[in-house]
């Protein structure tokens, strides 16, 4: 799937799973950094005002799908986030093949934990030689971890609808998982019609929550 498909396709989901943990959640958005009521924050009807702390979170936790979703690529030379990091793609496809560990479950563990700690390095270096970072600023930092995890989870998720798949426990079994009832060539019309299909649907979905539920 082409990189701009896995943005779109994931923030879509994305708005799903910040609709279904405030409705689990019902804790008040400033005061959970899990707390992202998209419906009742961000559309033009919404009755409540966006505080900067909420807009700290909505940023941490959508960029952290935007960076997750395109991330598992950089295992293509050619893929958006490999011209971004070029250094970073040259790196990984030394040893990696495309569609390998970095779309698959074992390896997006890895690469999340990986991921964890150098963030958790890079924050507390910021703390101790620039400034103290704020309580809202550390669970911010921390909810966009979680978001870039969820976003790969995503990626791979979405590869599965195309016809080559991903193999999802790489390297314990090379084969190839795909969907029975979804398959389509990688940047074909059919991938934007799909990815055009979830996003309206996902739109009338939370229309339908901002008014009935
Ligand atoms: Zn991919």
């Amino acid at each position: 799937m082409k990189g701009h498909n896995h943005i779109a396709f994931s923030l879509a989901a994305a708005a799903v799973v910040n609709t279904l943990i405030f409705d689990v959640t019902h804790l008040s958005m400033a005061g959970s950094p899990v707390n992202l009521a998209l419906t009742e924050q961000l559309l033009p009807l919404a009755s409540q005002t966006l505080t900067f702390t909420d807009l700290l979170y909505k940023s941490a936790f959508y960029g952290g799908i935007v960076l997750g979703s395109v991330a598992p690529d950089i295992d293509h030379p050619k893929s958006l986030i490999s011209h971004l990091f070029p250094w970073a793609s040259r790196i990984v496809t030394s040893f990696c093949k495309h569609r390998t560990l970095t779309h698959s479950l074992p390896g997006i563990v890895a690469a999340t934990i990986f991921w964890g700690i150098l963030l958790a390095l890079g924050l507390g270096l910021f703390n101790a030689t620039v400034f103290s970072l704020s309580a809202e600023m550390m669970h911010a930092a921390f909810l966009f971890y979680l978001a870039t995890a969820l976003g790969c989870l995503l990626h791979s998720f979405e590869d599965t609808m195309t016809f080559a798949g991903i193999p999802w426990l790489y390297p314990l079994s090379k084969r190839s998982q795909h969907f029975a009832f979804i398959r389509f060539r990688s940047g074909s019309l059919t991938e934007y019609a799909v990815v055009l299909f979830f996003i309206v649907l996902v739109g009338l979905g939370l229309l339908y929550h901002l008014f009935f539920v």
